[in-house]
């Protein structure tokens, strides 16, 4: 690498927020926000929307701990659980379907977790057919799940392809033997193979692969024997995302210590390794973590400036509603955010009391919107038109050391990321952050930066 990229990376490498919404979740206020005014935001939304809703659904369940892992989770190996979770989760459309002033049209769901592939396909099934019995889908809207390689059946594949799934996502994160001891995940490549393998046959058209730098006892040597063999089983995305090391929240991560964890330089190293092998294979690179194939729908979306961004990451999907079921989940209705409660049993007891399982969210202001967009903008297109938008004296004074740095060119019409700009994505978004620079915090609550 080359000396002035590591300065900078030195430099900026500060606790940053991952901008999948705006304001970011430890910024909102909550004190505002009420179930009320949250559920007239999601009757102004479908209406705005003539009913186009997006569906992410939250299945917590994993049977076993990896260390490093940063979702809401729950450990068993009790598939008992299954049935009554699917319920709570159909419970909780139903509450929102009372709502809904227009039948839905969803256009986008996404089966998260946890790990979807811990149920069974036929809870899968019986949970999908529940959610679509009242809803409307149109031919090209778009169903996507995440998948463990070591857990996902033929039949697994088979009875979500045939309810319209076509998309899936392999956490894979790495390779290597000792990387996987320590994070305690056993995946081989055969499994992943395996599992491409069947999908592609059974018709599936995109298949993202999740990789992750910066994870206890990787090498350079080891980074680059995951990357040759991942770009090897020709995914059409690869997420290639930084490893966030936030153990007072995670206490998972306590599993092993810092010493275990590779230098700062070190992780860049990788990230710049991978990087360059990823796009030297073909795959374009569209923004923060994220590459796809020049023929896949993100990369399509991201040449054409249809990308757009939200609590899942980049997406193809224009946005619209946005709702979040199950436990922990977040919402996103426009003009208001909401997240559930993160506790499966608060979850399944706020609902059979028939209550929303509602617990935060935040009412967005005039300058929030204002400040979301421009967020959004960099983010997903790397440029700003000034034309739009008046920028605050302060934002434009901490974007002049970003300027000076040579990661933001001021223009006459608009501010343009430059390609060193592009790994500094988080930090230059932060110069447009008002309430980050409000809220005096006492401790991390982002993860680093780069
Ligand atoms: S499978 Fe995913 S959600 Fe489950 S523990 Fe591992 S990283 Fe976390």
């Amino acid at each position: 690498m080359e000396k002035q990229l590591i300065d900078y990376i030195k430099k900026y490498n500060i606790a940053a927020p991952r901008y999948t919404s705006y304001p970011t979740v430890p910024h909102w206020d909550t004190a505002s926000w009420t179930t009320g005014a949250w559920i007239s935001a999601v009757q102004s939304a479908a209406l705005e929307s003539a009913g186009e809703v997006s569906l992410y659904i939250h299945l917590p369940y994993c049977e076993r701990l990896c260390t490093y892992c940063g979702c809401n989770t729950r450990i068993t190996k009790n598939h008992r659980v299954e049935l009554p979770y699917i319920e709570s989760v159909i419970s909780e459309w139903r509450l929102y379907l009372e709502k809904l002033n227009i039948k839905p049209k969803i256009v986008d769901l996404h089966l998260g977790g946890g790990t979807p592939t811990f149920f069974s396909p036929e809870n899968l099934d019986y949970l999908i057919k529940s959610i679509l019995q009242e809803a409307s889908v149109g031919e090209d809207t778009t169903f996507s799940f995440e998948a463990h390689p070591a857990n996902t059946t033929r039949e697994h594949l088979e009875v979500l392809f045939a309810l319209g799934f076509r998309r899936l996502s392999l956490g894979i994160q790495d390779f290597d033997s000792e990387v996987q001891r320590i994070i305690n995940r056993k995946q081989s490549p055969d499994d992943v193979i395996r599992v491409m393998q069947e999908a592609r046959h059974i018709g599936y058209t995109s298949i993202n692969f999740d990789l992750i730098y910066g994870l206890p006892k990787q090498t350079l040597g080891g980074i680059r024997d995951t990357i040759q063999q991942a770009i090897a089983m020709h995914p059409d995305r690869i997420a290639f995302y930084s490893y966030a090391h936030v153990p007072w929240i995670k206490p998972g991560q306590r599993l092993y210590t810092e010493n275990d964890l590779p230098s700062d330089e070190a992780k860049l190293a990788f990230y710049y390794a991978g990087k360059e092998m990823i796009i030297n294979a073909g795959y374009l690179d569209i923004g923060m973590d994220h590459f796809a194939f020049p023929t896949d729908s993100l990369a399509l979306a991201a040449t054409e400036g249809k990308l757009h961004r939200n609590f899942m990451g980049y997406t193809d999907i224009k946005p619209s509603l946005l709702l979040g079921l199950g436990v922990s989940s977040i919402s996103d209705a426009g003009a208001a955010y909401a997240q559930n409660v993160k506790s499966v049993e608060e979850y399944r007891a706020l609902l059979s009391k028939g209550e929303f399982p509602l617990f935060k969210g935040h009412i967005q202001t005039a300058s929030d919107i204002d400040v979301k967009k421009q967020i959004l903008h960099i983010m997903c297109d790397g440029k700003l038109p000034l034309s739009e938008f008046q920028l605050p004296t302060e934002v434009l004074k901490r974007l002049e050391p970003l300027i000076a740095d040579g990661f933001v060119l001021l223009e006459p019409h608009r501010l343009r990321v430059t390609a060193l700009g592009r790994s500094f994505l988080r930090i230059i978004c932060m110069a447009f952050d008002e309430r980050y620079h409000a809220n005096e915090v006492d401790r991390p609550l982002f993860s680093k930066a780069v």
